[in-house]
C-alpha cells in the first residue's frame, strides 16, 4: 500500500486525463481513487450499473457511528465533439490562474479538492480530532440526468446513521445552494395511418395528431405561467413545459404515419411534474386517441420517460445552510436554475446543500476552466468543515 500525496491541482490533473464521457465507462477513474483511498487504509464501495461497465464510489474516513458529512460529485463529463478546444481536453493546461480541460468545473475539481484532502482527513481521524466521518460519494451519468446518484444515496440513506450533510460540490463560486428545478423529460412516438392527401379523411395523419397534443402541452404551459404555484426564488417562478423536438413525414402529398416529438417539464419544488405528464398523456388517450381508432385501431400514442431530475429544496433557514454559509464565507443562500444530483440526496432525508467550486457559466463549453483561486477557496472551506464539524447535527 502506497501513500501518494497531491495538491489539488495535481489531483485534478490526474482525474481529467480520465476520458469519462457519459457515454464511455467511468470504471478507470473510479479504480484508481479505490487504489488511492486504498493507500490510505480506506475501503471503497464500489455500486455497479447494470452493465457493470460504470460504477458509483462511496467511502467513509472516521467514526462510523457519528452522523458525518457527505462530498458528493459526479465523475461523467459532457462530450467534446464538435467544440473547439484549443488544447487537449483531457490534458490539463494552466495559464494565467486558469486550469484548462473537460470537467475541471464540472466537476471534477470539486472532487479533486476532496481527494486531496484525505491525508488531511486521515491524520485529523487517528489524533482524534475528526468529530463526525467524512464520505466520498462520487457518482457516474449525472449527465445523462442523474442516473447513478439514485443507488448512491440508497446506500448512504440506509447506513445505520444517516449523514448530518450532503454538500454537492457542483460549480457554484462556492455559494451554498438551497434549490433548483426538477426537470421530467419524456419521448413521444405517434403511430398513424399512410394514404394518399387526397384521402387524408381515411388516414390518421400523425403530425397533425402531434401538434394538438404539443397545443396542449402549451395550453397547460400557459396555465402554470397565469395561475402558478409559484416560487419567487426561480426564475421563471413558475414551473414551464416546452417541446423542443418534432420530426414527421415525408412529402406533402403522403399522410404521415408517424411523428415524434420530446417534451421536457421543469418544475418548481412544490409541482408534482409526474402529474402534470399524466395529464398529457390522459389527454391523448381519452381525447385523442379516440378518434383516431375509429379509422385504425394499431394508431395511437406512445410515451417514454427520458431524463429526470428530482427538484431539490432545502430551507434557507435550516441550520445545515446556516453552518455551510458560514464555512463559506458567502453572504446569502441562493436558487439556481440547473440540476443536480442534490434532490436526490435531499429527498432521502440527507440534508443537502449545493457548493462547490468553479462556475456555471464555463460547464459543458469548449475550453472549460476552473480558476486555481476556486480551488483555493474550496480547500479552505473543506478545511473549516472538517475542523467545524460537531458529533451529531
Ligand atoms: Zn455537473
Amino acid at each position: 500500500m502506497t501513500q501518494t500525496t497531491f495538491t489539488s491541482q495535481q489531483m485534478l490533473a490526474r482525474l481529467v486525463g480520465f476520458d469519462t464521457i457519459s457515454t464511455k465507462s467511468n470504471l478507470e477513474l473510479i479504480h484508481w481513487v479505490r487504489d488511492y483511498l486504498d493507500g490510505y487504509g480506506i475501503a471503497s464501495t464500489l455500486i455497479h450499473d447494470d452493465t457493470k461497465n460504470k460504477a458509483n464510489l462511496h467511502a467513509v474516513i472516521g467514526p462510523e457511528d457519528k452522523p458525518g458529512v457527505v462530498l458528493s460529485g459526479h465523475t461523467d463529463v459532457v462530450p467534446v465533439e464538435g467544440q473547439a478546444w484549443d488544447s487537449d481536453p483531457f490534458s490539463l493546461r494552466e495559464h494565467d490562474g486558469l486550469l484548462y480541460a473537460r470537467g475541471t468545473c464540472d466537476m471534477k475539481g470539486f472532487i479533486a479538492v476532496a481527494l486531496a484532502k484525505l491525508p488531511d482527513i486521515v491524520a485529523r481521524h487517528k489524533a482524534g480530532k475528526l468529530a463526525a466521518p467524512v464520505h466520498f460519494a462520487f457518482s457516474y451519468d449525472e449527465e445523462l440526468g442523474c442516473l447513478g446518484a439514485h443507488s448512491l444515496a440508497d446506500t448512504i440513506a440506509s447506513l445505520p446513521v444517516k449523514p448530518q450533510l450532503c454538500v454537492v460540490g457542483e460549480p457554484t463560486l462556492m455559494k451554498p445552494i438551497t434549490g433548483h428545478k426538477g426537470i421530467c423529460d419524456y419521448d413521444c412516438t405517434v403511430h398513424g395511418k399512410e394514404a394518399h392527401s387526397s384521402l387524408a379523411p381515411y388516414a390518421v395523419n400523425a403530425v397533425e395528431a402531434a401538434a394538438e397534443l404539443i397545443a396542449h402541452v402549451k395550453s397547460i404551459a400557459r396555465r402554470m405561467q397565469s395561475e402558478g404555484p409559484f416560487n419567487k426564488a426561480f426564475d421563471p417562478p413558475f414551473t414551464t413545459l416546452h417541446t423542443g423536438l418534432m420530426h414527421g413525414g415525408t412529402a406533402l402529398n403522403i399522410v404521415p404515419n408517424r411523428c415524434d416529438f420530446s417534451f421536457e417539464i421543469r418544475n418548481i419544488p412544490e409541482v408534482d411534474p409526474e402529474a402534470l405528464a399524466e395529464e398529457i398523456r390522459q389527454y391523448a388517450f381519452k381525447t385523442l386517441e379516440p378518434r383516431m381508432k375509429d379509422i385504425d385501431p394499431k394508431t395511437g400514442f406512445e410515451f417514454r420517460a427520458a431524463a429526470k431530475v428530482q427538484a431539490f429544496d432545502i430551507a434557507n433557514d435550516h441550520p445545515m445552510v446556516d453552518l455551510v454559509l458560514q464555512l463559506s464565507g458567502a453572504n446569502e443562500a441562493a436558487k439556481v436554475s440547473f440540476a443536480t444530483e442534490a434532490g436526490i440526496f435531499q429527498n432521502k432525508g440527507v440534508p443537502t446543500v449545493v457548493c462547490g467550486p468553479g462556475s456555471i457559466a464555463q460547464a459543458h463549453k469548449p475550453n472549460e476552466f476552473i480558476a486555481q483561486e476556486q480551488l483555493l477557496k474550496c480547500e479552505h472551506f473543506l478545511d473549516r468543515l472538517f475542523g467545524g464539524l460537531k458529533a451529531a447535527a
